[in-house]
């Protein structure tokens, strides 16, 4: 049995590119970017950077959302990864600072149902989405939506190793409170910067798989 528990990021780290990006990008006009660049320089958090960017949306049709949706795709190598999990009995959490709403159907298309997952809500209700916030932690330093450390240390349980993987800003407060840490795109470079000693670089789930059987 392996002492292990595996958080992971969903947008760029499961998924091939950004989910509400590409979304926001077809949908949005170009003004989505005002805010992004906002938190990208860290004076807002994710919170108000979405709140801003989901008022852009038009009306949308529940077909229209289900063709954008299908049009997501993830790491090839992420199904065998978590079957592997699965056969070893591993805790695996997403941890998103995305919306529920994408994260759920795009799992389920591949046939996963049954994962923990922590991320901010969004629905389409009459055409129009309707956002919250259940996991943000007004001590957050990022001020993110879902603040990723604080679900971290809330699931932890303390005899096993906490493996995580993710790519970029919002993962940045998780990333020196985990023992292992799988990094890759601008997490990598940001924890390159911070001496993190447990750090890895990846590319794909394989390179986790590989890691994991060897523990
Ligand atoms: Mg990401
Ligand atoms: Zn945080």
């Amino acid at each position: 049995m392996k002492n292990i528990q595996f958080f992971s990021d969903f947008d760029g780290t499961i998924t091939k590119e950004d989910t509400l990006n590409k979304f926001l990008n077809i949908y949005a006009g170009e003004t989505w970017k005002e805010a992004e660049e906002k938190w990208i320089r860290g004076e807002i958090g994710s919170k108000e950077c979405l709140k801003e960017q989901m008022k852009l949306l038009p009306y949308m049709e529940q077909d229209e959302l289900e063709g954008f949706v299908s049009s997501i795709e993830i790491d090839e190598t992420f199904i065998d990864f978590y079957d592997y999990l699965k056969s070893e009995n591993i805790d695996f959490f997403v941890v998103s600072d995305g919306f529920d709403l994408f994260i759920n159907k795009i799992l389920s298309r591949y046939g996963i149902t049954d994962v923990n997952i922590y991320s901010n809500k969004l629905e389409l209700k009459d055409g129009k989405f309707i956002i919250n916030f259940p996991f943000s932690n007004e001590n957050c330093r990022r001020k993110s939506g879902t603040c990723k450390c604080k679900i971290v240390e809330q699931n932890r349980i303390v005899t096993k190793r906490v493996i995580y993987a993710g790519d970029g800003i919002s993962d940045f407060c998780v990333s020196d409170k985990v023992d292992v840490l799988f990094a890759k795109g601008t997490l990598l470079e940001y924890c390159k910067n911070t001496r993190n000693t447990n750090l890895i670089g990846f590319s794909s789930f394989k390179d986790i798989k590989d890691y994991i059987k060897n523990q």
